[in-house]
């Protein structure tokens, strides 16, 4: 160990170069750290560690596991209620079994941002943000008092107020230190910063050199108590970047771009690290944009090592120069400086030349489908599977029914929302604005950028063509887009093809809005450009949309600002003390300061609340849904199931199972709020799975899987009455699923709604990693099916399992029962990873299994 100065004082440090000695230059950075961490926090298991990362230096892959203690959590407002109401249960359950409920309290620090909730009602007009706001607090005041109350409660808990800003984005400005001073048994450690997030686009951080992934809300508990994330040593891949981008390219260009190419590479999970001289070129700023997308192209990480584009960051957004100073000194004597030209051993290396990057759009359907803007129209018109026509109420085909500038991920960086201020200041000096059908929004993703907006004049631009701004946090990219235009929505009812533009990323259909089949990602400067068209057209740069003097024809690509003015905006107007000041004002937001919060130690839970119900998995002794079994086929689903399908997040309708339920209970029918909210309620939420239409269940030819069939009476009825059915008949049920299921965000509702359908077992093909987890963390077994054998049970199949031992990677006996008696085996092993999963498995799940461990330790 090593003891370096800094500005607190003398403290130790784990200098790699001397524990990995000779070959740390072949290590990805991304491995250092886990070395970091292990010879820092398990010093007992580094020898063994080393010698799994020297094997892994030679086969560039590993079947070894590592135990990770990261050093934060972060979550927000959606994904930490239904982790609050679980701890609230746990505790009520402790108490009941005699414990002390207080003891259950969080080993690690947890930021929660509340940003996922707010909803575009009102845009365009001024007064939009704090009617929007106002509407927020309004809908969600009791889940916010659970929040507050988990302050007090939950030591180490601190809660970032609406209008704070969007997580990733809090993260990158506030909260990341990149090196840390930490006090350990009495000592000071210099170390990396570190952490999990319940949101798959954590890996924003890795932009900045911070190691961080996206976990379940499950594992995120199991975390904040103290526990390791498990892994398996994670195969690398490197993405060798040359070149530089050309002017006029931007990092939303790059972003797409690395997605399509990545997914193209088939990524499924894999930790990515970019190098290359290429690296040296990009801003702190660009790298998050690219590492943001890192769940879109299928990574769990999307990292970028610390340099001196980092330290600038750092400066530019605020942080002290004894800290600036503190990371240089640290990642240099740590190893983790990144060096442009050393090529470390990567499990496989993708190459990309910066250059090639063009203006792209991604869509209409997937992040990864990327287009250049001249065939963004044919594109649709393929997905739409019509020829275009004119359409009703004088709304074209293809027309944009959403214009948004929003998320973390393109509206972080000041070089991105520059870009499109200034297309906006060009539109308002020709006096244009889009079409009435196209609803306009800006929603930045931290309060400091509305401080950049408003310095630099750009602000009073982008709202004279109504992308005013509607609030700071998520909005159109989580699907709170609020309604549409009545007359677009009027149109689209009738048949016209309708889309989204924004610059967000994901654009499954109905993620934007239910109505919406389509969406197309896009940097906010070409969102701004685009929806003065008002719909999607081949070859829109060449678009005429004003005459100049003398009736020079004006085009659209003639709009865009070059390098030079976004440039000059940017070091004119961004000022990095305006980071810390707007955030800090933010956090006085009145209506949450007088938010009254209880103050015990359990939650008091309401019998009458339609929001906040105590879970029943929340509970000790849970038997598992292991063994050997037979089964009936609950649903049989295609490829790509994202967790969107399985545990929607948007609007909940008033003629839904969940929505009658709601009804049921005085809610009023009109404003049931969205399933993102009700994450607290299990009672709503599992009524509400796969309440998304373009969720089809193979077992009713194809119908919406929000139905499905029960096999002994052939009758068909709503998925959780069918469930319920056979759950009191006694009969085990299991999902069958296609390719990538699960794929998406961290939604923990996926699984916990599944394991409350008192599903055993999900059978697939391939898992998305998080979902995966999730599944796991629900003690619920995923199964993967060899995809060589034809595998689509029909409703009087059954499925006979055996999986009463559970090892990683281990095979599982599947049969396939045919009604004529024929039998057909399959080739299955368990989707799981480690044998800490597989404990898990058998305790039934990982809440059972954090209850089990208090209990014994208070016995
Ligand atoms: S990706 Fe979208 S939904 Fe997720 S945190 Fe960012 S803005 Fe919010």
């Amino acid at each position: 160990m090593r003891q370096i100065e800094t500005a607190q004082g003398t403290a130790r440090l784990v200098p790699l170069n001397e524990v990995f000695e000779g070959r740390l230059e072949r290590l990805p950075v991304v491995l250092r750290i886990l070395l970091e961490n292990v010879a820092r926090r398990d010093p007992g298991r580094l020898a063994a560690f080393v010698a799994a990362l020297d094997r892994w230096i030679d086969d560039g892959t590993s079947g070894g596991e590592v135990d990770f203690h990261p050093s934060r959590v972060l979550m927000h407002d959606t994904t930490c209620v239904p982790a609050l109401v679980d701890i609230a249960a746990m505790r009520d359950a402790i108490a009941e079994a005699g414990g002390d409920p207080s003891s259950l309290t969080p080993a690690l620090p947890v930021d929660v941002s509340v940003d996922h909730s707010v909803a575009v009602d009102w845009y365009g007009r001024p007064g939009a943000r704090e009617h929007n706001m106002r509407r927020e607090m309004d809908r969600n005041s009791e889940r916010y008092r659970l929040m507050k109350w988990a302050t007090t409660a939950l030591p180490g808990v601190r809660v970032h107020p609406p209008g704070t800003g969007i997580m990733h984005t809090l993260n990158l400005e506030q909260l990341a230190t990149v090196i840390r001073i930490e006090e350990r048994d009495g000592e000071r450690w210099v170390a990396p910063d570190t952490l999990v997030g319940t949101d798959s686009h954590t890996p924003m951080i890795n932009g900045i050199g911070v190691l961080a992934w996206g976990v379940g809300g499950l594992e995120a508990e199991s975390v904040l108590f103290g526990m390791p994330v498990t892994l398996r040593i994670p195969d690398v891949v490197g993405v060798h970047l040359t070149g530089r981008l050309k002017p006029g390219v931007l990092s939303t260009d790059l972003a797409l771009e690395v997605t399509h190419l990545l997914r193209r590479h088939g990524i499924a999970g894999e930790f990515v690290e970019f190098f290359g001289a290429g690296v040296s070129t990009l801003t702190g700023g660009d790298r998050a944009v690219v590492a943001n997308m890192a769940p879109e192209y299928g990574a769990s990480t999307g990292f970028f090592p610390i340099d001196t584009q980092t330290i600038a960051y750092l400066r530019e957004t605020g942080r002290s120069a004894d800290h600036c100073a503190l990371v240089e000194t640290a990642a240099r004597a740590l190893g983790l400086w990144f060096d442009p030209a050393a090529e470390p051993r990567y499990t496989r290396v993708v190459e990309l030349d910066l250059a090639n990057v063009t203006p792209l759009l991604a869509g209409p359907c997937r992040p990864q489908d990327k287009l250049p803007l001249d065939e963004a129209a044919r594109a649709l018109e393929a997905a739409s599977g019509q020829p275009f026509r004119q359409g009703t109420q004088g709304i074209p085909d293809g027309a944009i029914a959403i214009a948004a500038i929003t998320s973390c991920t393109n509206t972080s960086d000041r070089r991105l929302l520059a870009a499109a201020g200034l297309v906006a200041r060009k539109a308002r000096c020709l006096g244009l604005r889009p079409p009435t059908w196209v609803k306009t929004s800006l929603a930045p993703g931290s309060p400091s950028a509305e401080q950049f907006l408003s310095a630099s004049g750009l602000l009073a631009d982008l709202e004279a063509l109504g992308f005013g701004i509607v609030g700071h946090g998520c909005t159109t990219c989580i699907g709170n887009s609020g309604p549409l235009q009545p007359d677009m929505a009027e149109a689209i009812a009738g048949g016209t093809v309708a889309t989204a533009l924004l610059s967000g990323n994901r654009n499954f259909p109905g993620r934007v809005h239910p109505a919406l089949q389509f969406g197309f990602l896009a940097s906010p400067p070409l969102v701004v450009a685009l929806s003065l068209v008002g719909r999607i057209v081949p070859d829109p740069m060449n678009v005429e949309i004003a005459r100049g003097a003398g009736g020079t024809p004006i085009r659209l690509g003639e709009l865009l600002a070059s390098d030079a003015e976004i440039d000059a905006v940017v070091r004119q107007f961004s000022e990095p003390q305006a980071f810390r000041e707007a955030f800090a004002q933010a956090g006085q937001y009145e209506p949450w300061q007088q938010l009254d919060a209880p103050r015990s130690v359990r939650f008091p839970w309401s019998e009458t609340s339609t929001y906040l119900r105590r879970p029943p998995f929340a509970a000790a002794g849970q038997e598992n849904r292991l063994g050997a079994y037979t089964a009936h086929p609950l649903l049989v689903l295609g490829d790509d199931m994202t967790t969107d399908h399985i545990s929607p997040a948007g609007q909940i309708a008033a003629g839904s199972l969940a929505g009658q339920h709601l009804i049921e209970r005085g809610d009023p029918p009109a404003d049931l709020n969205v399933y993102a909210a009700r994450r607290g309620n299990w009672q709503a939420m599992v009524r509400g799975l796969f309440d998304n239409r373009t969720a089809a269940n193979v077992l009713i030819g194809g119908r919406p899987a929000s139905r499905t069939i029960h096999a002994p009476t052939l009758e068909e009825g709503p998925l959780w009455n069918v469930a319920e059915r056979y759950r009191a008949e006694g009969r085990s049920v299991v999902l069958v699923a296609g390719e990538r299921y699960g794929t998406g965000s961290s939604r923990d509702w996926a699984a916990k709604g599944v394991a409350l359908l008192g599903v055993r077992a999900v059978l697939a093909p391939s898992f998305e990693r998080i979902h995966r987890t999730n599944l796991v963390g629900m003690g619920v077994l995923p199964i993967v099916i060899d995809r060589a054998t034809p595998f689509s049970p029909g409703p009087t199949d059954r499925i006979e399992i055996d999986a009463t031992q559970v090892v990683p990677r281990g095979p599982i006996s599947v049969t396939l029962l045919r009604p004529d008696g024929t039998r057909q085996q399959l080739q299955a092993r368990a989707a799981v990873e480690t044998d800490r999963e597989a404990a898990i498995l058998v305790s039934g799940g990982m809440i059972p299994a954090i209850l089990s461990a208090r209990l014994r330790r208070q016995a």
